[in-house]
C-alpha cells in the first residue's frame, strides 16, 4: 500500500494521485497523462512485472525513487485484458478537463482527474475483453445465521444483464459455484472466515474472491435498491429470501460502483431452485470432462463435441444447459419434442442455421448501448438481429403441429420491432466504425443538413487541390505540396532548397513562415487559413449532426429494451435447439425415452468424445449396452461390477453412461440405439482419481473424501459411476472399503450404479446381493498377445492381463520374463498348491531379479557410441552425410 505522506512534501500532481488512490484501495490506478496511462509506486512494480513493460523512475518521494511505468492509450485495452485475466483490478482515471483549462487557473494547478470506471474480471462489457462463447459471471455470497438455508448466492453477467439468485444449504454451495463458474466472487471477510472454518472454501476461490464491505450486503438497504433498480411491476423483491436480497444488493452495489454512475443494466433477477436441476458436483464435472478436460483444455471435452451452435449467445446457452441439465421429465420432453421435429426436418434445420449464422450478439450490444459504451456497430448489430428474428419466426410459424417450445419461440420472435430495424438500416451505413466519436456512419440521404455539410467539407478539399496547383504555377516549385497535420493544420511544404525562395520577393507577402525542418520548410497563406477554417467548421457541424443522430437512435433502441431482450433469449434458444437437432441428425443420436421410473436401459451406447477420437483414427467404436433398471419394489436400481484389464475400455464404458444421462436430461438426443432413463436427481462420477498434490492430499485421502460424499448424498434416484475405489492403499484395506461401499450402495441407497474394480474378490458379491451383476470387458488372446475387444459381456474377468499390457507399453523383455515368474509363484501360493513351509520361503527361493539381468552389465548401444564421436560443428555437409551412412551400417 502507498502510505500518504505529509501534504507539504507533495507536488500538486502527487497530492492528486494520493487522493484518488486512497478512495480506490485494491485497484491498480491507470492515471491518465496525455496519451498515456501511467502507474506509480507499487502499482507500477506490479504492472511492469505482469505486463513485461519497462519500469522507470520519476523523481523522488520521501527520499525514495518513485517507480513508474506507462501504457499508451491506443494499446491500453490489450494491457487491461492481460491484467484482468491475471486477477488484478484496475481503476481508470481520466483527465476531466482540457489541460488548457487547468493552465488558466494558474501555472501550478493540475488537470482535474477522476476515476470513471473500475475494471474487474466480473464486470466486463467490451467484446475485446470477453470470450464471445462464454458467460462472464460476477457472484456474491451472503450468509444468514438463522433458518434452514444458510447461504444465498446471486450472480449476474454484466455484459448481457442476466441476473439470478438461489438459496443454498452449505452442502450445495460448492456444487452451485462449480456450475456457475464465476469470474469474480464477492463476499465479506466474515463470510470468508466462516467458510474457511467450516471447510467450505474451495481452493480455487482464493483467486477470484474479493472482500466486499458488509454494508453492501445489508438486506434492508438492498430491498430499497432493488425496488429502484427494477422499478416495473415485473419484479417484487419481497418474493426473495432475505439472504438472496442481501447477495443481490451486493452485486448491484459493486456493479454500480464499478461503472461509476453510468447506470446498471441488469435484468430482473430469476430465482433458481436447485431441485429443478440434475445435481452434478465439482468432482463429477471434472471427471466427466463436461466443459473442459482434466488438463483444462476445451478440445476433448463433451461441450467441444456437441456444440454445433452458430452464434455466440447460442453457445453460451448450450454451455449453461450442459452445466445444469433438468430434473423434470415434463420439461425435458418439451425440449426433446422440439429437437425431434427439427432433427426430422433437415431442410428447415438447414435454413434456420443459415439464417442464424448471420445474427449478431444482441444482448451484449444492448448492454453496451445502455451503459453508453456502445457504438455504431452495436446499433447495426441490433438492426440485423431484429430482421433475422423476424425471418426465423416466419420459418417456424409455417410448421403444422409445432411442439410447445417452437410455438413459444415463434411467438417471441414475431414480436421483433421491424420498424426499428428499417429505421436503423435507413440511418446507418452498411460498414460503420466501432466508435461514434469520429463520425462517418450515418448513411447518405438520411439527413439533408448532414449531407450539405459533408458536401461542403469535401468541396473544400477540392478547393485545396486547386489551390495547390495554382501555387505551384505561381512559384514554379514543382514539389510544393499542401499538407495537413494535427499541430499546424493545413500548411504549404516545399523542400528546404526552395524554402528561401518563398521568403523573398515576389512571394514574401503571400507565404508566412511556420516551421523549418531538416529538409523542408513549411508556410501558410491567408487563403489557406481561411479555407482551413471553413473545412473545420463544416466537419465540426457534420460531426455534431452525426452525434445527435447516434444519440437519438440509441434512445429508440433503449426504448425497446424489454422486447429486444426477449428476442435475444429466443434467438439463443433457437440456435441451441437447431444445433442439437443437427447433432442428432449427423451423428446418429437417438431420442431418449424419459420418464419418472427407475429405468436405465441403454442399448448400443457410445462415448461421444472417445467415439470421435476412435473414428478420427479410422477405427470403429464398439457400442455397448447397460441395463441398471430397477424399481421401488425390488429396493432400487441395479449395480454392475465391471472387471477387465487396463486399457480394456472400463472407464470409457463407465463415463459414456453418465454422459448419456446428462445429455438426455439437458434435452439432447444421445449416442445410443435406444435409451430409456427414469429421471436422475444426481449423478456422481469418480473415474481415475489422481493425487491432489497441490492440496496436499494423497490419492487415498481424495478417494475416501469423495466416496464419503457419494455415500452420504446419493439417493435412490441417483446414478453413481465409480472406478477403482480403494486402489490407493494396501490391498486388504482397499478391498474391504470397496466391499463395504458396494454393500452400502446396494442395501441402503439403492441407486443405479456402475462400479469398476481390480479386486476380483468383489465379484463374489453378485452371489449374495440380488441386484448386483458382474460384467467384464472382453479380450482375446492371440499368439501370446492380448487383443482388446472393448465389448462388455456378462461374467467376471478371469485374469487381469497386466503383464501383456505392460508388454504393449514397451517394458523390457527381461523385466517381463521376471514378472511372469513372480506371478506364477504368487498364483500358486494363493491357490494353495504350495505347502505352508514352501509358502514361507518360496519368494526367497526365486532367482533374484538382479541375477537375471546383471551378468551382462548394461552395454552402451554401438550406435550411441558412434554418435557420441560425431562432432557436427567440425563437419562439412558431405562428411555429415557420410557419417549418417556409417551409422546406418552399424545398425
Ligand atoms: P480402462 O479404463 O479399462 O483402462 P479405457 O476406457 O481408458 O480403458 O480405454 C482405453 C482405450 O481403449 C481408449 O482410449 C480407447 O481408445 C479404446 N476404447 C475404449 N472403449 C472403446 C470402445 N467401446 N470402442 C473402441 N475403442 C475403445
Amino acid at each position: 500500500a502507498v502510505a500518504s505522506p505529509p501534504p507539504a512534501t507533495l507536488t500538486p500532481m502527487m497530492a492528486q494521485f494520493f487522493e484518488i488512490k486512497a478512495v480506490n484501495p485494491g485497484y491498480l490506478l491507470f492515471y491518465r497523462m496525455g496519451d498515456f496511462y501511467e502507474l506509480f509506486f507499487e502499482d507500477a512494480e506490479i504492472a511492469s512485472a505482469a505486463l513485461g513493460i519497462v519500469l522507470t523512475k520519476r523523481g523522488k518521494h520521501l527520499g525514495e525513487d518513485i517507480h513508474m511505468c506507462g501504457v499508451p492509450i491506443h494499446a491500453a485495452n490489450d494491457y487491461l485484458n492481460k491484467l484482468v485475466k491475471l486477477g488484478h483490478r484496475v481503476a481508470i482515471c481520466e483527465q476531466m478537463e482540457d489541460p488548457k483549462e487547468a493552465k488558466k487557473r494558474g501555472a501550478k494547478s493540475v488537470v482535474r482527474r477522476d476515476v470513471v470506471r473500475l475494471i474487474t474480471a466480473g464486470t466486463l462489457t467490451e467484446d475485446d475483453h470477453l470470450d464471445a462463447r462464454s458467460s462472464n459471471f460476477l457472484a456474491a455470497l451472503s450468509m444468514v445465521r438463522h433458518g434452514d438455508t444458510d447461504f444465498a448466492l446471486a450472480w449476474a453477467d454484466v455484459s448481457t444483464g442476466e441476473t439470478f439468485t438461489a438459496d443454498l444449504t452449505a452442502e450445495q454451495l460448492q456444487d452451485e459455484m462449480a456450475r456457475i463458474n464465476p469470474a469474480e466472487f464477492l463476499l465479506t471477510e466474515a463470510t470468508r472466515l466462516t467458510l474457511v472454518d467450516r471447510h467450505l472454501f474451495a481452493p480455487g476461490w482464493a483467486d477470484i474472491a474479493h472482500a466486499a464491505p458488509p454494508e453492501s450486503f445489508d438486506s434492508e438497504a438492498a430491498t430499497a435498491t432493488l425496488r429502484e433498480a427494477f422499478p416495473d411491476d415485473t419484479f417484487d423483491p419481497s418474493i426473495l429470501s432475505r439472504a438472496s436480497r442481501s447477495a443481490l444488493g451486493a452485486i448491484l452495489a459493486y456493479v454500480r460502483e464499478s461503472q461509476k454512475g453510468v447506470g446498471v443494466a441488469l435484468r430482473a433477477p430469476k430465482a433458481e431452485t436447485t431441485s429443478k436441476y440434475l445435481a452434478i458436483d465439482q468432482a463429477t464435472r471434472s471427471s466427466l470432462e463436461l466443459h473442459q478436460t482434466q488438463r483444462g483444455q476445451a478440445r476433448g471435452s463433451l461441450r467441444h463435441v456437441i456444440d454445433l451452435t452458430v452464434t455466440a449467445p447460442g453457445s453460451r446457452l448450450l454451455s449453461a444447459r450442459l452445466a445444469a441439465p433438468l430434473a423434470d421429465a415434463g420439461q425435458i420432453n418439451e425440449r426433446l419434442d422440439a429437437v425431434q421435429l427439427l432433427a426430422n426436418d433437415t431442410m428447415l434445420t438447414g435454413r434456420l442455421r443459415t439464417d442464424l449464422k448471420a445474427v449478431p450478439d444482441l444482448a451484449r450490444a444492448l448492454t453496451r448501448l445502455a451503459l453508453d459504451r456502445g457504438g455504431p456497430r452495436d446499433l447495426v448489430a441490433i438492426g440485423k438481429a431484429i430482421s433475422a428474428a423476424a425471418a426465423l419466426s416466419a420459418h417456424i410459424a409455417d410448421l403444422a403441429d409445432a411442439p410447445a417450445v417452437l410455438v413459444r419461440l415463434a411467438r417471441t420472435l414475431a414480436a421483433a420491432p421491424l420498424p426499428l430495424a428499417s429505421h436503423l438500416a435507413l440511418a446507418l451505413d452498411d460498414e460503420v466504425p466501432l466508435l461514434s466519436r469520429d463520425g462517418g456512419f450515418v448513411r447518405k440521404g438520411y439527413d439533408q443538413t448532414l449531407d450539405d455539410e459533408r458536401a461542403l467539407a469535401s468541396q473544400t478539399r477540392d478547393v485545396v487541390a486547386a489551390l495547390q496547383a495554382r501555387l505551384i504555377e505561381e512559384t514554379d516549385v514543382r514539389s510544393l505540396k499542401i499538407r495537413h497535420n494535427g499541430v499546424l493544420g493545413y500548411f504549404v511544404e516545399v523542400p528546404a532548397a526552395h524554402g528561401t525562395k518563398l521568403l523573398e520577393d515576389p512571394h514574401r507577402d503571400i507565404f508566412i513562415h511556420r516551421q523549418t525542418m531538416a529538409n523542408a520548410m513549411r508556410f501558410t497563406t491567408t487563403e489557406l487559413a481561411d479555407l482551413e477554417g471553413r473545412i473545420a467548421k463544416a466537419h465540426e457541424a457534420a460531426l455534431d449532426i452525426e452525434r445527435k443522430v447516434f444519440a437519438s437512435l440509441r434512445y429508440d433502441v433503449l426504448n425497446h429494451t424489454d422486447v429486444l431482450r426477449g428476442l435475444a433469449d429466443a434467438i439463443a434458444e433457437a440456435d441451441v435447439t437447431t444445433a442439437l437437432a443437427h447433432l442428432a441428425a449427423t451423428r446418429r443420436y437417438t431420442r431418449p425415452d424419459i420418464d419418472n421410473s427407475l429405468a436405465f436401459d441403454i442399448v448400443g451406447g457410445r462415448h461421444p468424445v472417445v467415439e470421435d477420437m476412435v473414428m478420427a483414427e479410422g477405427q470403429s467404436f464398439v457400442a455397448n449396452d447397460a441395463d441398471l433398471s430397477g424399481d421401488d419394489a425390488s429396493g432400487g436400481g441395479r449395480l454392475w461390477l465391471v472387471t477387465g484389464p487396463n486399457m480394456g475400455g472400463k472407464s470409457t464404458f463407465l463415463r459414456q453412461n453418465a454422459l448419456i444421462a446428462i445429455l438426455a436430461q439437458m434435452g439432447s438426443f444421445v449416442p445410443a440405439s435406444s435409451a430409456h432413463i427414469g429421471v436422475i436427481d444426481r449423478v456422481f462420477s469418480r473415474v481415475g482419481a489422481s493425487d491432489d498434490i497441490a492440496h496436499g492430499r494423497s490419492t487415498f485421502m481424495v478417494e475416501m473424501v469423495e466416496t464419503a460424499a457419494i455415500l452420504n448424498r446419493a439417493t435412490r434416484r441417483s446414478l453413481v459411476v465409480l472406478d477403482e475405489i480403494g486402489r490407493g492403499t494396501a490391498t486388504f484395506d482397499g478391498l474391504s472399503i470397496a466391499w463395504a461401499a458396494v454393500e452400502a450402495l446396494h442395501e441402503t441407497t439403492g441407486c443405479r450404479a456402475l462400479f469398476a474394480t481390480h479386486f476380483h474378490e468383489l465379484t463374489s458379491l453378485a452371489k449374495t446381493l440380488s441386484r448386483v451383476s458382474n460384467v467384464t470387458m472382453k479380450v482375446r488372446e492371440w499368439e501370446g498377445e492380448v487383443v482388446f475387444l472393448h465389448e462388455v459381456g456378462s461374467g467376471a474377468a478371469d485374469r487381469s492381463y497386466g503383464i501383456q499390457v505392460a508388454r504393449l507399453a514397451g517394458l523390457p523383455e527381461p523385466v517381463l520374463a521376471r514378472a511372469r515368474q513372480v506371478l506364477t509363484v504368487l498364483e500358486q501360493r494363493s491357490a494353495g498348491t504350495a505347502s505352508s513351509s514352501q509358502k514361507a520361503t518360496v519368494l526367497d527361493d526365486l532367482p533374484l531379479f538382479a541375477h537375471h539381468v546383471a551378468p551382462a552389465p548394461v552395454q552402451k548401444d554401438p550406435v550411441l557410441t558412434a554418435l557420441d564421436a560425431v562432432r557436427p560443428d567440425e563437419m562439412t555437409p558431405k562428411q555429415a552425410i557420410e557419417a549418417l551412412y556409417e551409422l546406418k551400417k552399424i545398425r
